[in-house]
């Protein structure tokens, strides 16, 4: 199995830290390859530099964001075309940090969807329940309330790829992962619900949420997942590249 990992450093690299990630790193340029599909995603300076460092490599570049518009007087925000035109591959869609800091809504995350698709762009779209949907057992009617309007906007894209990450918003950046029967379950209700909808998308399941390299062997033995979206862990070299190991 080919699995996806997508780094997400955020705001924790800087644009130097974020160069000096992929400088003179033989070893980076190897860790896509046949056995992993890698996409960074740097923040927005360090993309076209970034891109042109690795452009003879099988890493993929990605954005964490993008504007919801196409275009125009929308000061401070960087639209899809622009991320087309240096080169990015993927985006970071529906992160929790978008939604719960900066009052993102699912409305604002289909026109998003929509003007990644026009610009093929692979969105890499985030779901996931709070602690509180969690301890309250609300986990599958908050997934399908976030589902339902992705499907029903990628369901006449072109573009027949789906990413979806599942991030329990109570995993990230806590140092807490849940259960592997509890992922077990989760996966299989969002597999079985995609694969009836979207009958004719290749679809990649991933799961974000405290990764290490320390239980990512643990969390490789769960069915249907596909890949994985890593935060903290992916900002450091060495740690990043046995996440990916084999
Ligand atoms: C994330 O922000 O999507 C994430 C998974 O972060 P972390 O790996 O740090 O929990």
């Amino acid at each position: 199995m080919k699995y996806t990992y997508v780094a997400n450093w955020k705001m924790n690299l800087t644009y130097n830290e974020s160069i000096s990630f992929c400088t003179n790193k033989q070893q980076l340029k190897q860790l896509g390859s046949n056995a992993a599909q890698v996409i960074l995603c740097p923040s927005f300076v360090a993309l076209a530099p970034i891109v042109e460092m690795l452009k003879n490599s099988s890493v993929f570049i990605g954005a964490q964001n993008c504007s919801e518009y196409e275009k125009g007087a929308y000061t401070g925000e960087v639209s899809a075309q622009s991320l087309s035109e240096v080169g990015i591959t993927h985006c970071i869609v529906g992160h929790s940090e978008r939604r719960i800091l900066y009052s993102e809504t699912t409305e604002t995350l289909v026109k998003k969807i929509d003007l990644l698709h026009r610009y093929n762009i692979t969105p890499i779209i985030c779901v996931g329940e709070t602690k509180d949907h969690f301890t309250n057992k609300a986990t599958f009617t908050v997934l399908t309330e976030q589902l339902k309007p992705i499907i029903k906007n990628v369901e006449q894209q072109k573009n027949k790829v789906l990413i979806i990450a599942y991030e329990p918003i109570w995993s990230i950046g806590t140092g807490i992962v849940p259960e592997n029967t509890y992922l077990e379950e989760v996966f299989a209700w969002i597999t079985k619900l995609l694969h009836s909808q979207l009958p004719e998308h290749a679809i990649q399941l991933l799961y974000g949420g405290s990764i290490t390299a320390t239980n990512i062997k643990q969390l490789k033995s769960i069915q249907n997942i596909n890949g994985f979206l890593i935060g903290g862990a992916s900002t450091d070299f060495k740690e990043f590249e046995s996440i990916i190991q084999p």
